[in-house]
């Protein structure tokens, strides 16, 4: 039929036509080519598939907005050409190397929007403090499996070495992200995950977005806005993602390391609670349903209600908490939590709320002067009423307390102080179990199956240094993590470097690096070290934080520590990062952190299931366990391999494009850059043992069904024939520079 024909002739010569032009910047030349102006109106498919294309091309010309990413789309169209390698996207290749080389170069990068730089196979990230469109899919795409030189230096290139370091050698490995806070590491480790979901695709695509979920929820509750960074984390956490041994997704398991709970009860000026006591309460607001919860709708809580009217103002006027907790909702339901679970959870958040809301007033009469009670009665039943547990019983463990004394148990009553304190230790405790449940409940939700054997990357993003006005209990245990970050980065880079030259005979320059273990042996040896001293300290019912600053004082005699004149409960630490001074004020109490046993036993009684199993376990002594849970993750951190990212914060008001000399050179010295890129230039990153690395790499020389000997000629004639320079040959080990591997494993692919 001539009409049937010449709609498939028309066809066919578009399809021609656009098959053409799909190599051309511009579809609008297309579009005002005469032939297709005239079939365009009468044939669907056509009008259908030019729409796609002029979408696709708007998406590419977006991309291409900023001068950032004109360079990546740039590269990206040459991935395969090898000339496009930029030296300056390593600091190792700098010709003259000192700090005011570096910090140049950085500057100069920063400039032009590029805030990742490689130190051999470490990569700086320098917070933009904008939004950058370089995580889109396409560059997903562009960072797989592709030698690192072929793009521009991108924290997907790390997280793909880190993949294919996996998969290659069915090694587990880990990425440790470290920096100030506010220096970019949480967002550096949500982009890592972002990239490993990709690159390890479970055929499960529930699995993959459930993991994508995790990070969300997990930072819900454990993240608050604080003087220096809205998000900023108030918990250390190291995400594991499990792999099949082919290398696709296959779980998840978090692990969370001290949760700053004294932030439950009281936040410091221009800082918050939790994100997730604003989102339920803004959600509730909206939704109408706080009085369901017991909630008051004119003025919220005190636990949130730190900067007086601003907290409500946001509330009603801006919805985006009221959404927030929607997408905390989608977050629970995604993973797989129960709706009865989800229930159990708001139930005890909001009753932390309305025990924040308790009052202790004193009674005097002329007998006890020292007994309180609760002159607002209706909060102490609202709390009860949301624990599911009896306001009397309630009431009474908070206002009294049981002492045992020659097997006789009587009760004694709490001061109007010591009751406001049994109510905010009640509070804490159960915010940090209820964290620590929803942390155990994601990981058994995202448990692989146990009869596959995987492999595993774990991602590091703990809290960082920080030193503020007022440094309390918690930046100290915060410090202390990162001193043991910097010690396993310091071990890794330099100290084992040495170390295996020597045994291998190898004359490799040393290089001159601030050794930490001093100052950590102060903190954490034993019976002297900082941290044994307030933790005997906490034994003595009698003692006060002044005779624990005096103990310290006492014992830890070393150029590390001092305590200030005039000021006496204030001491300082010459940290890594720099001095600090910390007001010992609460240090006790904190470190303790006991919760009288009258109030577990109320709990116990909840009918909330929920709350009953928090409660159930056995009550294990805390003190101390900042510093021995991190040496833990470190200890099982060191069989892996790892690969380290440092995040750098230009500087300090979160302006975009600004660049603090100051700042910058600051972090750059005390993370040891500077000596990183030299040991980078000089040293061997890769080092081999004989007959592995004729494992991996006989192709090159020997043929295929040959099973040449593990043994050092057999290493040189693969290395000679490879015709690379550089590289050294030990005793035991084939001594390799960062490149090489990306050299050697594409000459096998070419060979093969
Ligand atoms: P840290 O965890 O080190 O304290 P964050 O990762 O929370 O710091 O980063 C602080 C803020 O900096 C983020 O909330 C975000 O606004 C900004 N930021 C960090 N990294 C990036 C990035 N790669 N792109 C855009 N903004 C970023
Ligand atoms: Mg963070």
């Amino acid at each position: 039929h001539p009409e049937k024909w010449c709609r498939g002739f028309n066809h066919f010569i578009s399809q021609c036509l656009i098959k053409d032009f799909e190599k051309r910047p511009s579809v609008t030349h297309l579009l005002e080519h005469p032939f297709i102006k005239q079939v365009h109106g009468k044939d669907m498919s056509l009008q259908k598939q030019l729409a796609e294309l002029i979408q696709e091309q708007q998406q590419l010309g977006s991309m291409a907005r900023t001068r950032h990413e004109r360079i990546h789309t740039r590269r990206a169209y040459h991935v395969d050409r090898a000339d496009k390698y930029s030296l300056d996207d390593d600091l190792v290749n700098l010709e003259v190397l000192n700090e005011d080389t570096i910090i140049h170069q950085l500057q100069k990068r920063y400039a032009d929007l590029q805030i990742y730089t490689y130190v051999g196979d470490i990569l700086i990230a320098l917070n933009p403090f904008q939004n950058l469109s370089i995580y889109s899919p396409q560059f997903s795409k562009l960072y797989h499996g592709v030698k690192r030189s072929s793009n521009p230096p991108h924290i997907f290139a790390s997280a793909d070495a880190a993949y294919q370091s996996m998969v290659t050698f069915s090694k587990d490995q880990c990425i440790i992200i470290s920096g100030e806070s506010g220096a970019g590491k949480t967002e550096s480790a949500h982009l890592i995950v972002q990239h490993l979901t990709f690159l390890g695709k479970a055929n499960n695509r529930t699995l993959r977005e459930k993991i994508l979920q995790v990070n969300p929820l997990v930072e819900a509750f454990g993240n608050a806005c604080t003087a220096i960074n809205d998000n900023s984390s108030r918990f250390g956490k190291y995400l594991e993602m499990m792999f099949t041994p082919t290398g696709a997704v296959m779980g998840a398991k978090i692990s969370e390391y001290l949760l700053e709970k004294s932030r439950v009860i009281k936040q410091a000026v221009g800082e918050k609670n939790f994100h997730i006591f604003y989102y339920i309460y803004a959600g509730l607001y909206h939704q109408k349903k706080l009085s369901e919860y017991r909630l008051p709708d004119q003025k919220p809580p005190r636990y949130i209600d730190n900067e007086t009217g601003r907290v409500m103002h946001d509330i009603v006027t801006k919805d985006s908490y009221g959404r927030q907790f929607e997408a905390i909702q989608h977050c629970f339901r995604i993973i797989g939590f129960t709706d009865e679970e989800v229930y159990s959870v708001y139930r005890i958040l909001t009753g932390i709320l309305n025990t924040g809301n308790i009052e202790f007033a004193a009674i005097s009469s002329q007998h006890q002067t020292d007994k309180s009670e609760v002159p607002n009665p209706e909060a102490l039943d609202n709390a009860a009423a949301l624990l599911s547990i009896g306001s009397e019983e309630l009431q009474e463990a908070l206002t009294s307390h049981c002492v045992v004394t020659r097997g006789e148990t009587i009760i004694r009553t709490n001061t109007v102080d010591k009751a406001a304190d049994v109510r905010d230790a009640m509070s804490k405790a159960l915010y940090g179990r209820l964290f620590s449940w929803i942390v155990n409940r994601i990981n058994t939700l995202l448990q692989p199956d146990k009869n596959i054997c995987g492999m595993n990357v774990g991602i590091l993003d703990i809290f960082g240094f920080e030193n503020f006005a007022r440094n309390s209990f918690e930046q100290l245990c915060i410090n202390i993590a990162n001193e043991q970050i910097q010690f396993y980065f310091n071990q890794h880079i330099f100290a084992l470097e040495q170390m295996e030259y020597q045994s291998e005979g190898i004359d490799a320059t040393t290089v001159e690096y601030e050794d930490n273990r001093p100052l950590l042996d102060m903190f954490l040896q034993k019976p002297m070290g900082l941290l044994s001293l307030l933790d005997e300290e906490s034994r003595f019912p009698q003692a006060t934080d002044l005779t624990l600053v005096d103990k310290f004082e006492d014992n830890l005699r070393c150029k590390y520590f001092w305590r200030p004149k005039g000021v006496e409960l204030s001491f300082g630490i010459q940290h890594y990062a720099g001095k600090v001074l910390y007001d010992a004020s609460a240090f006790l109490e904190k470190n303790r952190d006991t919760l009288p046993a009258d109030v577990v036993v109320v709990l116990r009684t909840s009918e909330n299931k929920l709350l009953q199993q928090l409660f159930s376990s056995p009550l294990t002594k805390t003190g101390m366990f900042c510093s021995y849970s991190l040496m833990d993750l470190l200890s099982k951190m060191v069989v892996g391999q790892p690969h380290f990212i440092r995040c750098i914060k230009p500087n300090d008001d979160r302006e975009a494009l600004m660049f603090s000399h100051e700042r910058v050179l600051l972090q750059l010295r005390y993370t040891g850059i500077l000596e990183t890129v030299k040991i980078r230039q000089k040293g061997y990153s890769h080092r081999i043992l004989f007959e592995e690395f004729v494992k991996r790499y006989y192709y090159l020389a020997f043929k295929a069904h040959e099973t040449p000997l593990g043994s050092r000629e057999n290493c040189l004639a693969i290395l000679e024939k490879s015709k690379l320079d550089n590289w050294i040959l030990g005793k035991t080990k084939v001594f390799l520079k960062y490149y090489h591997i990306e050299q050697l494993n594409l000459f096998l692919r070419e060979v093969i």
